[in-house]
């Protein structure tokens, strides 16, 4: 069945990017209305759903739009909801990004059990691979494979020595798994790039209580890492966000090579591409959850 939240919930938090603050407030929504994130600080409040087609930019974060409206980094708050399994959901945001919290989907996760879930009682289609689809960019790598869950299975290799090569293998993707092995996965930087990030104005709001930020040799933040393998859960996590743009539950084992927002975007067309290689299915309870009500703009899409 389709879920909203039982409640409006609100937080406030910073930008990554702008560094200025931000309100984020979760309002229920009926069945079949998906996601749908909303500017209330423009002249006229601004919707816009949260679908692959309303993606504007993949540089450092997936960013949305309509019109001269844009929601910015959208990613770990949809992966909340993804890993929720919340359907529905109403966004209003007074600025042009999704507040950074502490820079994993931990908040939202909170804020989303502190509202309470609701079954809407509407029936829940999903995307069922039958035959497998792969997009490649030289050693990156995205590939799905059938299977009757959604399973991740995802590799990421830095030359780094605090993060080398990490691989999570086929970690099936539920509540429990997501809140416990994913949610509290922090994003990262290089202090290097975070620097040149600086000079051009950009992850203004980026500091070590949101991100994990690394000199050439270690990590800077004071307690450390969450995990020794936290940078490609943060992946998975990014995976998860990135995904719930098809706008349906995905059931399949997905294999990730050095992914990233752009490959991962370019994965889901490429997925509606091959009509052929998937079917939809109603009520499948094992399957992951993405905003069903966006199925319209899917069935189109993959005309
Ligand atoms: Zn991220």
């Amino acid at each position: 069945m389709q879920r909203t939240i039982a409640e409006k919930i609100s937080c406030t938090g910073i930008g990554l990017h702008s560094g200025q603050p931000v309100q984020l407030t979760l309002h229920p929504a009926r069945a079949g209305s998906g996601v749908v994130f909303v500017r209330t600080d423009l002249p006229q409040p601004v919707e816009v759903p949260a679908i692959h087609s309303a993606v504007t930019s993949t540089r450092l974060a997936t960013t949305l739009g309509r019109g001269d409206a844009t929601v910015g980094t959208v990613e770990h708050l949809l992966a909340a909801l993804c890993g929720l399994g919340i359907d529905n959901v109403r966004v209003e945001v007074d600025g042009p990004e999704i507040p950074v919290m502490d820079g994993s989907s931990a908040s939202f996760v909170f804020l989303i059990r502190a509202a309470g879930i609701f079954d809407q009682g509407a029936p829940r289609r999903s995307l069922r691979v039958r035959r497998p689809v792969e997009v490649r960019d030289g050693d990156r790598l995205i590939r799905i494979e059938p299977a009757r869950d959604l399973r991740v299975t995802y590799s990421v290799d830095f030359a780094h020595p605090a993060i080398g090569r990490q691989q999570l293998r086929n970690l099936v993707i539920d509540d429990e798994s997501f809140e416990q092995e994913i949610c509290r996965a922090r994003t990262f930087g290089f202090l290097r790039e975070v620097e040149a990030l600086w000079r051009n104005g950009l992850a203004r709001g980026g500091n070590l209580d949101n991100t994990v930020v690394m000199d050439d040799f270690r990590v800077l933040n004071r307690d450390g890492l969450r995990w020794p393998d936290e940078f490609v859960r943060h992946k998975v996590l990014d995976l998860l966000g990135d995904l719930a743009l098809l706008g349906m539950p995905i059931e399949g084992h997905l294999v990730v090579e050095r992914g990233g927002h752009a490959l991962h975007q370019r994965f889901v067309r490429a997925l509606l591409e091959h009509p052929s290689h998937w079917t939809i299915e109603t009520q499948a309870p094992l399957a992951r959850r993405v905003a069903a009500g966006q199925r319209d703009a899917l069935a189109r899409a993959s005309v």
